[in-house]
């Protein structure tokens, strides 16, 4: 874990602060998707292509000149305003109101760290306000992903999370996630095969002859909710962040390629059963019993597990969709058969798939990790009930950007 990485001391991380942090949603402290954190100008990022269109028809300008700008900044990648050159589709003056309309910066990076192998890169980000965030990007098994964040800390208080061991602060506007994607695939555009840290190691996922840009250029493919925060938590963003990310006219990263992690927030999954929303949901489960899980997840004594579950199968019966179900191991706590079991029965009618992570170190828990032999006889109990059951390798743990790691001091 690196120093700026090191978690403060652990707060509470009772029902109370779950509470707190949606109350803080409620009275309004939310700031409105695509606008800035003071909830003032809306920033550029922050705006779908549709939104920047219909604003650059307000304005007097064609939808044409907003598409050309919006091409410019996904496509082209440019970072600041000085970055913009006028042209005939894209006329000074249109460029003067967009700037004076809209704020457009990308938060700064505070510190970069590299695993040892290679193929994981861990970002400190400094946002306007001074909170700072983690976003990670991770090259392997043939993927390029971004795990971003969707909160300043997190409410949700799971006992062995560096994130939820910080508390909440507060969420993440729609804007502050798409630059961690546009941070994420910016360096991947950069990085050439002849990088020592990455290239070097990891194995070089661009296809020169390919009639696609995002296949030319090593490109961001894949996008997880599994950063900083619960995303469902801070729902209306990390929508409007995915419609922007999605867009056929960007970053274009598909329905397969966008997975949104949530600890069991029923309202947001309904939710996402009733908009019809085209990402992966995955589920931290972790306990298979309501004491069980309520024990290392406070949250579930808010969303209690048969709520959960009932959600669950609402989502899958609706959208016709599996759920991934995260369940992390913790030597001696929740890794035996008799709780393989439970999971396989609890799990039997559901389309599902499970994903073990043996538990990664954080400094406010002191549980130990599920050694291997464990986590293949979980695996094969899994088996026995048809359920589809994968080990997370454990990959930027010496960077502590695994699962649970994430966290900033201050
Ligand atoms: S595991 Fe996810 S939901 Fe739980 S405290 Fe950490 S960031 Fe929040």
């Amino acid at each position: 874990m690196s120093a700026e990485s090191s978690p403060p001391p652990p707060q509470s991380t009772s029902q109370s602060l779950i509470d707190s942090g949606i109350a803080a949603e409620k009275a309004g402290e939310t700031a409105a998707s695509g606008r800035t954190a003071g909830g003032g100008r809306p920033h550029l990022l922050g705006l779908t292509r549709i939104e920047l269109a219909d604003r650059a028809v307000e304005w007097g300008f064609a939808r044409v000149h907003a598409a050309s700008l919006w091409n410019e900044l996904y496509l082209q990648g440019r970072r600041a305003p000085s970055e913009f050159r006028p042209h005939d589709r894209m006329p000074a003056r249109f460029l003067e109101r967009v700037f004076s309309e809209c704020d457009f910066d990308f938060p700064g990076v505070s510190r970069e760290t590299h695993s040892a192998d290679g193929f994981t890169r861990k970002y400190l980000l400094g946002l306007r306000d001074a909170h700072r965030i983690e976003t990670v990007l991770m090259r392997y098994s043939g993927r390029t992903t971004a795990c971003v964040s969707s909160q300043v800390g997190c409410a949700m208080g799971c006992v062995f999370c560096a994130t939820g061991q910080m508390g909440y602060t507060r969420h993440l506007t729609a804007a502050e996630i798409v630059a961690q994607a546009l941070h994420v695939d910016r360096v991947l555009r950069a990085t050439s095969e002849s990088d020592p840290q990455v290239g070097g190691a990891a194995p070089a996922l661009a296809e020169p002859d390919h009639p696609s840009p995002h296949h030319r250029h090593e490109r961001l493919r894949n996008i997880v909710f599994m950063g900083m925060g619960e995303p469902l938590h801070n729902y209306d963003a990390v929508m409007q962040a995915i419609d922007i990310l999605r867009d056929s006219a960007g970053l274009a990263l598909g329905a397969q390629k966008i997975s949104v992690s949530t600890v069991g927030v029923v309202p947001g999954i309904r939710r996402l059963a009733a908009e019809k929303r085209p990402v992966y949901l995955a589920v931290s489960l972790h306990g298979a019993t309501q004491e069980e899980r309520a024990a290392l997840v406070p949250a579930a004594r808010k969303w209690k597990l048969d709520e959960l579950m009932d959600a669950c199968r609402e989502y899958t019966a609706t959208l016709g969709r599996r759920i991934f179900f995260e369940w992390t191991l913790i030597e001696g706590k929740n890794d035996g058969p008799e709780h393989a079991h439970a999971v396989g029965a609890l799990l039997k009618d559901i389309p599902a798939q499970v994903n073990l992570i043996p538990l990664n170190p954080t400094f406010g828990y002191d549980g130990k990790p599920t050694r291997p032999a464990g986590a293949r006889g979980f695996q094969d109990v899994l088996a026995t009930y048809g359920i589809p059951c994968t080990v997370r390798q454990r990959r930027g743990i010496d960077i502590a950007a695994g699962c649970g790691q994430l966290a900033v001091a201050g």
